[in-house]
């Protein structure tokens, strides 16, 4: 039996595909390549480029392959953007994950593993955060990815299908092993922000906001190793399969660091000059976001096996510095022929 993974050429996709060919198991790849890259993906995973509003094409890869379950990245995930094109986000993230889970319940598929966020709760009202605690989303993605949390809720009461959404943290590093890494243009995301900087790509990092009530000033987050969360992501399916247990997990290592810790631990790293420059806060930041992960070791038996901020700095500093241009026009990516 075969897995779909929705959103297989993005930046967790990929390094979960590789996770799961690296234990055997059957992979499908679905990606528009609106973000995606199509050199992250092993050049022997059938590859299918498509929209998730295309059913015609979903029902054409749940009837060509032998399919029981469904890793579903594929969405718009940035928090500025859904601010000011939230209908976008509702597009793609609403209305397409409920087009494909339409498609799956007419196919007779019935397990999905939904990758959901740490957005889903808003600002927090005490840290860890656990899955238990509100959900009051600030912004358009947050909202989008709740949303579809609920409609998997709702599909299961109706149509028996079996869901387990993972929150995740903060997502970051790169395959140890070099082979891919993160790709976003534009990037926003603070570790390989500071990368370029390291790599003379930026003059310099801008620090959202030195005022906060946090030890330094600066905003504290829960980073979490990107195979580490492609693990819990093997493991919620086992566990799905297992158990036909519905279920909602936060996935982070539970340890916070401020923005200005990230920025020492890759001038660390790298032993490059990195400026910082204390620039406004950027709108919809939480003081401090971490995460209990205690269900999912507890359940899930998912321990992760990068922790160190200092290690995951390191894998996606190796990915940097031997693909400072990312993908592009790279051709395939050595060791994923
Ligand atoms: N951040 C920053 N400068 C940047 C990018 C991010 O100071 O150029 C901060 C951001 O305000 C947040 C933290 O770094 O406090 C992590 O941001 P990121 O966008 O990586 O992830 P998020 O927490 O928004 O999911």
């Amino acid at each position: 039996m075969a897995i779909l993974v929705t959103g297989g050429a993005g930046y967790i996709g990929s390094h979960t595909v590789l996770y799961l060919r690296e234990k055997g198991e059957e992979v499908i790849v679905f990606d528009n390549l609106q973000k995606g890259h199509r050199e992250a993906v092993m050049n022997d995973v059938p590859f299918y480029e498509g929209d998730l509003h295309d059913s015609a094409l979903l029902d054409t890869v749940f009837s060509e392959n032998n399919i029981d379950a469904v890793i579903h990245f594929a969405a718009n995930s940035l928090v500025g953007e859904s601010v000011t094109d939230p209908i976008s986000y509702y597009q793609n993230n609403v209305s397409g994950s409920l087009n494909l889970v339409d498609r799956m319940v007419k196919n007779g598929v019935t397990n999905i593993v939904f990758s959901s966020t740490a957005a889903v709760y808003g600002e927090p009202e005490t840290v860890p955060i656990q899955e238990s605690d509100r959900t009051l989303p600030t912004n358009p993605y947050g909202e989008t990815k709740l949303a579809i949390e609920r409609l998997l809720h709702w599909a299961d009461q109706a149509y028996g299908l079996k869901s387990v959404a993972l929150r995740y943290f903060n997502a970051a590093g790169a395959d140890p092993k070099g082979r891919i890494g993160e790709d976003h243009t534009p990037e926003s995301h603070l570790i390989p922000i500071i990368l370029e900087s390291a790599l003379g790509k930026r003059p310099y990092i801008s620090v959202f906001g030195e005022d906060y009530d946090t030890e330094d000033g600066t905003c504290i987050r829960d980073y979490i190793h990107v195979m580490d969360l492609a693990d819990a992501h093997y493991r919620a399916l086992e566990k799905l399969k297992r158990t036909n247990e519905s279920g909602v997990y936060n996935l982070g290592n539970g340890k916070g660091f401020s923005v200005k810790q990230v920025i020492d631990t890759c001038r660390a790293v790298t032993g490059r000059t990195i400026e910082a420059v204390t620039s406004p806060r950027r709108a919809g930041d939480p003081a401090i976001l971490i995460a209990s992960s205690q269900k999912a070791k507890d359940e899930l038996d998912w321990i992760p096996k990068y922790p160190d901020v200092h290690e995951i700095v390191e894998h996606a500093w190796n990915w940097h510095l031997n693909h400072p241009n990312g993908y592009a026009k790279e051709g395939s990516v050595d060791g994923l022929k």
